[in-house]
């Protein structure tokens, strides 16, 4: 049982002065002290939080109304930009960052009267599947401290498990808000690209990053998405938000096309993930919904895909860091080139530097044809294969992710083995589709993730469907 109320009814309370923003912020930050061990937060904005749930308080008491998320204390990934605390994204390069202003993410949660706690963990820079990556440390999951919280808003996923707010930020560049809801036991929602703006958060790959919350409720992430989506000046990608409201209402499921997708349930699949999925879409089939197998034949070339255009992005991205503009700066070098050499070496992760190489080695002349292009030219098949799909389907169902929780270390050694945790999510972030996890059971006591994904800009479509599927696995 969790100590917050769903997100709507603590905006009623507060609006309505039965409870105070000050205590629920208090409420907030004692929870992340109770729950250190699990290294989920990097740092806690708790100065700023308390003047901000002291001024929400006051407009109540002026008889003013603050917004849908009046006194609603949240956490924020450590890669959108946050006064209060430093910015760091776990890597070392940026520690000691204060931001000079605010991700619009951040400042719309703000103006709605939701307040920032803390930080969360991530793997650095969000390169990562477990927050093993993380240069600070190693965030521990919730059912089981030996076990990885998935990545990278591994933080952002166990903060809200151990019930450290009604709600946390995360970006999905190829997985990272549904992974680790996944194996923590969250619903994790990775809204159409373009939907929420990513100005303010630290750059992964720009064509697929992707900001959205994590939540205990699909009714509490629609809540934040209301807040988040939209037209942002200053991030051109950003579309148009629906004009009616995103909190929806629980749709039946009755009449709805549901395809199953072949790839992601093939004999390969372990048990332990086949059994309560297939369990989940049985109880959908019960509900009313038509289920039936529906093929991508380019989804196994996905993850390849993913792990060309994404490094590219992200050797691109990084090329800011060079210790003269912010963050780390290599003191002992004399010269500007060594300046440069010297801050990027000591400064960036391993991960970090796999990833400028492979990234900077696919962009290169004589290369480029042979990887980049070639990965782009199968991203349009890949597209072009989910549009085809939705002709015959309203959403597409498959597990989030191929294992439940990994040990802490068992996957360190072997990049690539880590890379293939990711082999279910990659896919709607190259087609910009949206997607989200919600809890289906659990496998040993670990949680296993249903994946809904919907067709570009459907997200009312896909949040009302897995309310209901929600309320029937309950
Ligand atoms: N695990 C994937 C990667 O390492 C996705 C990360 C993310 O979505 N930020 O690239």
């Amino acid at each position: 049982m969790s100590q917050w109320l769903p997100i709507d009814d603590i905006v009623e309370q507060v609006q309505a002065g039965k409870l105070r923003a000050v205590d629920l912020v208090e409420q907030a930050l004692q929870t992340i002290e109770a729950t250190a061990e699990f290294d989920a937060v990097i740092a806690t904005t708790a100065d700023r939080a308390r003047q901000r749930a002291a001024e929400i308080d006051a407009r109540v008491d002026r008889g003013e109304t603050v917004g849908s998320l009046a006194g609603v204390p949240f956490i924020a990934k450590d890669n959108f930009l946050t006064f209060g605390s430093e910015t760091t994204a776990a890597s070392n390069i940026l520690k000691g960052f204060e931001a000079p202003y605010q991700a619009t993410a951040i400042e719309r949660l703000e103006e709605a009267g939701a307040i920032c706690v803390a930080k969360a963990n991530l793997d650095a820079f969000a390169h990562g599947s477990s927050t093993e990556n993380s240069d600070f440390m190693t965030t521990k999951n919730p059912h089981d401290p030996t076990k990885v919280p998935g990545g990278s808003s591994g933080g952002s996923a166990a903060a809200v498990v151990l019930d450290m707010a009604p709600f946390a930020l995360g970006t999905d560049t190829g997985g990272s808000i549904r992974l680790p809801a996944s194996f923590c036991g969250a619903v994790g929602y990775k809204p159409t690209y373009g939907l929420v703006s990513r100005s303010g958060v630290v750059a992964m790959a720009s064509s697929t990053d992707v900001v959205g919350p994590l939540t205990r409720t699909v009714a509490d992430s629609a809540i934040v998405l209301d807040v988040l989506a939209g037209v942002d000046p200053l991030d051109s990608t950003t579309i148009e938000r629906d004009d009616d409201c995103y909190q929806v209402s629980t749709a039946s499921l009755k009449g709805m096309r549901i395809g199953i997708i072949k790839e992601y349930m093939d004999e390969s699949l372990s048990d332990e993930i086949r059994q309560p999925i297939t369990a989940a879409i049985e109880k959908m089939r019960q509900a009313g919904a038509i289920i039936e197998e529906v093929s991508l034949p380019s989804l196994p070339l996905a993850l390849a895909c993913y792990y060309i255009i994404c490094p590219a992005e992200v050797s691109s991205n990084l090329s800011r860091y060079d210790g003269q503009r912010y963050g780390f700066s290599d003191t002992e070098a004399n010269d500007l080139f060594s300046s440069y050499a010297g801050s990027r070496s000591k400064g960036f992760g391993k991960e970090a530097k796999r990833r400028i190489m492979i990234g900077t080695y696919v962009l290169s002349s004589g290369y480029y044809d042979a990887y980049y292009k070639k990965a782009q030219t199968v991203r349009t098949k890949l597209i072009k294969e989910y549009e085809a799909a939705f002709k015959d389907f309203d959403l597409l169902v498959g597990p989030t992710a191929p294992t439940p929780a990994f040990a802490i270390g068992s996957h360190t050694a072997d990049p690539l083995q880590m890379y293939l945790t990711d082999i279910m999510t990659v896919a709607a972030n190259l087609a910009g589709i949206p997607a989200i996890s919600i809890p289906a059971g659990s496998s040993d006591g670990l949680p296993v993730g249903l994946q809904l994904m919907a067709p570009q800009r459907a997200d009312r479509t896909l949040l009302a469907a897995a309310a209901k599927t929600e309320e029937i696995l309950r």
